[in-house]
């Protein structure tokens, strides 16, 4: 595709799709137009994909995922079509520059954070594979809520998304389904002896698919992700006919629940959890009966995931069909459905592992409730005698009238996955070691990755070419080969080329925090980065005592010695989260105090970004310094903002927690600051009962007066929160070992500053970091996957190119806004 050419067919979208000329175009309508040919331009791939599939009969897997967080994907598509370097070309003809017209996309955010995000990559890695692997999540008519500051407080807007319409989705009316809800059933003895399920009340909704390619790099190899949305049944307008009603059923896809840990808006969650995965069992049942092979081959050609416990279902709904849709005798069902179904854990926080009130199921999913209880009673029969009635009793899925949702896909799965070593391991001795015992093989590690390509090529693009120029461009295929960059471990040329790629980004960030918070900020300061949602465990609370540590530093001795440091957030607070919400507004407190002394001297600055997005990400990673991955250790399952950070030359400050155990194997302890309580520590604690905050606060004068902060007026307006973050360390005896952690926090910081003002030492540590990041792709994760758990292969067969003669002169429109 020549510039020329592609000129020639973005002109043709904007008369078709504005009436204006090309010169006349906002760069809303150049994105418009763009997205379109490019769409164009791959939907002949897209088709030729799935024909291919057909015909070489190939196994495909489909992830289900309440959440996908892909950003805005105009940029990703160019780069892998090949189309990038055109695109900037043109514009730069036209005037304007590709970014403003990328920027004009709206982000795509239809999920909290990483668990959201990790689905995205692992659908780009998919793709670029050339594996067979679709995405199936809901399309919510609102994505994340957007995030605001007002007097320093964090205020939830809506994410109206779809308001001027979504150029990359296809309405696939003919593919609609329907969900069944409601009403109860009695199970009746048919002519043929068999029982089947008689239906009474209730309601059904349709469920409408909405596909989205999913464009492999450079390789014409296209999977589907699918969101489901929900709509009135054509045959039943007539019930809908009130606005209420109608508003009732649209609620169910209208909004993505804003947290990641708890659950909220219980029924309505939970009826979410339902819709998607019926409709999605279902279209693949369809699907694999085109292919008329026996059900009990099934396992051959479907492999269904289960991303967490939100779609676990999956089980029981497979159950369902199998059984009473097509008549299969239900252990036939039930080891075709283990066979297909694979599990995915991502935590072992309490509070977050998924349970249901029998009674609401039973209400809200008769159906369900009645195959759960069988799935339920036949596992404690099959293992009667086998286990202690006390491992059972544990084990079970219905425990206290309560449905475990980790306890079902374990159940119904053949395949338990953690997210990385630490975490896995932990699954094993703790927190699933029930079902260790019980199911030994099931149990395997796969460690999270990232898309190296938007978290690299993409979002870094002064480091993409000096990579380019020392390395060669091999890496941009296979990110192994980013360790060719050791060679240039002595090379002062490439070390200092990288440093200028490195300034060159933070003085494009410093020039967005200028102009979204009016804070000027030094690019030569440090630039200290901790960008993921608010949570305790996280620990933020961590990081801004260390502030105001050096914050009285500096009062003290106005000639303290560290390197200015910028310290720079980005993070959003489930709504329903108060100790969160307060966290933010004392950093928030602590920004306005710092930012506006002038004693300080510049020697701190620190920045809260509002609205932390996918987009807001690929702003600041590429220009951070230093990379903060500070949570308590055995709590964050594997973390993805540590990878992405050092693939962009950060350094990392961290706990042995999750993905930075393998980060440190893999860079070395004289290339990361690691500090505090192993994971092994903390469980010591928790044994032991011993931990006092208030004996690490009584014996330290430097943190008694960095605590004693939050309530004695240093900060202004935070009388409420500063008292409850207070309590929160001292009363209620620190949960997340904030004071136990602050010393070796502290010194780990000094380190850091130590080692960044031997500049040529910290070059050489950055670059040590890009160079082992390659392992930590996302592309190797799925790899994993692919050949451990799905048992799926690449298609690779009737790749070709371009087909050129399939882009008419003129080219449709294809947007349906
Ligand atoms: C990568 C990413 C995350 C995950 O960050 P962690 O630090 O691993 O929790 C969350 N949100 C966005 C927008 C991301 O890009």
């Amino acid at each position: 595709m020549t510039k020329e050419r592609l000129r020639e067919l973005l002109e043709t979208n904007v008369h078709e799709l504005f009436a204006i000329e090309i010169d006349e175009a906002s760069p809303q309508e150049l994105f418009q137009a763009l997205a379109n040919v490019v769409k164009q331009m791959y939907s002949e791939d897209w088709r030729q994909t799935r024909k291919n599939l057909l015909l070489e009969d190939q196994k495909q897997a489909y992830y289900f995922s309440i959440e996908f967080l892909p950003g805005k994907m105009l940029k990703s598509n160019l780069l892998n079509m090949q189309l990038f370097e055109q695109a900037e070309a043109v514009f730069e003809e036209l005037g304007v520059s590709l970014d403003d017209v990328a920027e004009t996309e709206k982000d795509m955010a239809l999920g909290n954070g990483g668990l959201g995000r990790l689905a995205s990559c692992f659908m780009d890695s998919l793709a670029s594979l050339g594996l067979p692997g679709n995405g199936n999540g809901i399309r919510y008519r609102y994505g994340l809520f957007k995030q605001k500051f007002i007097d320093g407080h964090q205020v939830e807007l809506p994410d109206d998304w779809l308001r001027s319409g979504n150029v990359w989705e296809v309405r696939k009316e003919s593919k609609a389904v329907p969900i069944r809800f409601g009403g109860q059933v009695y199970l009746v003895t048919g002519e043929d002896g068999k029982l089947a399920p008689v239906y009474e009340g209730g309601f059904t909704w349709r469920a409408v698919p909405y596909d989205t390619a999913m464009v492999g790099y450079q390789n014409h190899h296209l999977n589907t992700l699918r969101l489901w949305s929900v709509e009135v049944p054509a045959e039943d307008e007539a019930h809908y006919a009130t606005l209420e009603s109608r508003q009732a059923l649209e609620n169910l896809t209208a909004v993505l629940y804003p947290d990641d840990s708890n659950e909220t808006g219980k029924r309505t969650r939970l009826m979410q959890e339902y819709f998607f995965v019926s409709a999605g069992i279902q279209s693949i049942v369809r699907y694999y009966k085109k292919l008329n092979l026996p059900l009990a081959m099934m396992s051959e050609r479907v492999a269904i995931h289960i991303n967490d416990t939100h779609p676990a279902l999956c089980v029981p709904e497979l159950m369902r069909i199998l059984v009473d849709e097509e008549g299969l005798a239900w252990e036939k069902a039930w080891s075709i459905t283990v066979k297909v179904m694979s599990y995915t854990n991502h935590t072992i926080m309490a509070e977050a592992l998924e349970k249901w009130p029998v009674r609401m199921i039973e209400e809200v999913l008769p159906r369900m409730d009645q195959i759960i209880k069988e799935i339920d009673r036949r596992f404690v029969e099959t293992m009667q005698g086998v286990h202690p009635q006390a491992l059972l009793e544990r084990t079970r899925i219905i425990i206290d009238d309560q449905v475990h949702m980790a306890h079902l896909a374990i159940v119904g799965s053949h395949s338990v996955n953690g997210v990385a070593k630490l975490h896995s391991d932990l699954l094993k001795s703790v927190v699933l070691h029930d079902f260790y015992l019980i199911y030994p093989a099931r149990f395997n590690n796969k460690t999270n990755g990232i898309a190296q390509r938007r978290w690299l090529q993409l979002a870094n693009q002064p480091l993409a070419k000096v990579l380019d120029q020392s390395i060669g461009t091999s890496w941009r295929n296979d990110p192994l080969d980013l360790q060719l960059l050791k060679n240039y471990y002595e090379d002062e040329t490439v070390l200092q080329q990288i440093a200028d790629a490195k300034m060159s980004n933070k003085r494009a960030l410093a020039r967005y925090i200028q102009h979204t918070t009016g804070v000027t900020v030094d690019p030569t300061a440090i630039f200290d980065v901790q960008i993921k949602r608010l949570h305790a465990y996280k620990r933020q609370l961590l990081n801004l005592m260390h502030i105001l540590k050096l914050y009285f530093e500096v009062k003290d001795d106005p000639t303290a010695t560290f390197h200015p440091r910028v310290f720079i957030f980005g993070a959003k607070a489930a709504p329903s989260y108060h100790y969160a919400k307060s966290i933010i507004k004392v950093i928030n407190e602590v920004a306005n105090l710092i930012n506006h002394d002038e004693s300080i001297n510049d020697k701190i600055k620190v920045v809260f970004l509002e609205n932390y997005n996918v987009s807001l990400a690929e702003k600041i990673i590429p220009a951070a310094d230093v990379s903060e991955q500070i949570s308590l250790a055995s709590k964050e399952a594997s973390g993805t903002s540590n990878m992405k950070l050092m693939l962009n030359g950060a350094v990392t400050i961290a706990t042995l927690d999750g993905a930075n155990i393998e980060i440190r194997d893999a860079i070395g302890d004289e290339n990361i600051a690691i500090f505090g309580l192993t994971e092994e520590e903390v469980y010591q604690y928790y044994a032991q009962r011993n931990y006092s905050a208030y004996a690490y606060y009584e014996s330290d004068p430097v943190l008694q007066r960095v605590v004693n902060a939050f309530i004695d007026g240093t900060i202004p307006n935070i009388q409420v929160e500063g008292r409850e973050i207070f309590d929160s360390l001292l009363k209620y005896n620190d949960e997340y070992f904030l004071l136990r952690d602050f010393h070796a926090y502290c010194d780990a910081q000094h380190r850091v500053d130590i080692a960044y003002q031997d500049t040529h030492r910290w070059q050489k540590i950055s670059l040590m970091n890009i160079a082992n990041a390659g392992k930590f792709s996302a592309d190797e994760t799925v790899r994993n996957y692919a050949a451990d758990i799905w048992q799926i292969d690449p298609l690779f067969a009737h790749i070709k190119e371009p087909n050129a003669a399939s882009l008419t002169e003129s080219v449709p429109p294809l947007g349906n806004s």
